[in-house]
């Protein structure tokens, strides 16, 4: 069994497809509805008909590659991630072309974190193979579901559970892992608005050793109160602080987060072990040095940050992951202060990033680090 990361060949992906056997639904969504669904999709309310599904069993391992049709789960009242919360996942998209072909963005990355996420919730690793195998027959499968809208894609969600009906507490014997797949609009309906964010004091999505460099359900079960948190005290997003010191950034519940400097310099985080290292993070990373600047992967105090904004040293902050791509950030508020930052309007480096690496992905842009995979 391979878990280590090694890049699928377009020749190689027939292969990984043909694993998966694929039984279709005879009850697919009518036409008429589906291009009603795919005009003005909202994220996460409407699926395709399919979804993509391996079982896994602690005697036999992975078995049972199949598309079917998207639906309900039965599942026992005593399965182990209903109390235990034995459970990863990960986000996805996959781009339409101008030329009608559909891509997905650094899938390896994605299966080398779903892999590390497995090993600490001691579930299962799915193959590198296996992972980009089912998102090739699934999109195959729903291919009619690829929204051609501007700024809208088919976002892929894949996930794995314990399936197990036990309530012991040790790893599962059973797992099931699927994938399911909703067609998503531009994320900023109407245009790039500019978030708000409240830095939380008195909570904390992770700590030293803990699972926030996984990408498990669990880690935003505990966000979600400070996210109330921070609506409550009128803004948009929750950003997180180191839980050892409460003293530097670490990201928002589902997002990393950029600090542009007036000398030209962009930090973020550095890694510690409570941050989820994004794919869309790291490719940011690459362009800005792509572009020359200096990028710095450091701890950044929440107090230089302030202190910043006060005197004008931070230029720009913004926030990055997947779904929302890059975000920026036009108010940064907490106990003791309340800052506008880039005077509320979208930074210029913010917006440069965005379009870059948009263009990327939906085809517009040369490809120069060989991040686009094909998918149909
Ligand atoms: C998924 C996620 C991100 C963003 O990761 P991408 O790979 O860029 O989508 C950031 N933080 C958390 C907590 C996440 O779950």
């Amino acid at each position: 069994m391979t878990t280590t990361s090694h890049n699928v060949l377009p020749e190689e992906l027939e292969d990984l497809v043909a694993l998966f056997d694929v039984r279709g639904t005879d009850e697919p969504t009518p036409d008429a509805e589906r291009e009603e669904a795919l005009a003005s999709p909202r994220f996460g309310t409407v699926f395709t008909d399919h979804m993509a599904r391996v079982s896994w069993r602690q005697e036999d391992g992975w078995l049972d590659r199949r598309v079917e049709k998207y639906g309900p789960l039965q599942l026992d009242p005593a399965t182990a991630v209903l109390h235990y919360a034995q459970e990863i996942f990960e986000g996805m998209k996959a781009y339409k072309h101008a030329d009608g072909s559909v891509w997905t963005f650094r899938p390896e990355s994605n299966a080398a974190r779903f892999a590390r996420s497995a090993h600490r919730l001691a579930l299962p690793a799915l193959t590198v193979d296996d992972f980009i195998g089912s998102i090739a027959a699934l999109v195959r499968t729903d291919l009619a579901w690829v929204p051609d809208g501007e700024d809208s894609s088919l976002y892929l969600r894949p996930f794995m559970f314990a399936s197990e009906p036990f309530l012991g507490v040790r790893p599962a014997a059973q797992v099931e892992y699927l994938c399911i797949a909703s067609p998503v609009g531009p994320y900023f309906a109407g245009g790039v608005k500019p978030v708000s964010i409240w830095v939380s004091q008195d909570y904390h999505r992770a700590g030293p050793g803990g699972t926030g460099d996984a990408k498990c359900g669990g880690n935003y079960a505990a966000s979600l109160l400070p996210q109330t948190e921070a609506q409550q005290n009128g803004c948009d997003q929750v950003c997180f602080l180191d839980a050892t010191t409460n003293s530097y950034l670490e990201e928002l519940g589902g997002m990393n987060i950029f600090v542009v400097m007036d000398d030209g310099t962009v930090h973020t985080p550095e890694l510690t072990g409570s941050i989820l290292e994004g794919v869309t993070r790291s490719s940011i990373l690459r362009l800005v040095a792509d572009h020359g600047r200096e990028v710095v992967e450091r701890k950044i105090p929440l107090e230089e940050v302030v202190a910043g904004l006060a005197d004008g040293s931070v230029r720009e902050i913004f926030a990055c992951g997947t779904a929302a791509v890059v975000t920026p950030v036009g108010r940064l508020a907490g106990g003791t202060f309340d800052h506008t930052v880039a005077d509320g309007e979208p930074g210029e480096l913010t917006m440069a990033v965005r379009t870059e690496l948009t263009d990327i992905q939906y085809g517009r842009a040369q490809d120069r680090h060989g991040w686009m995979r094909r998918l149909a």
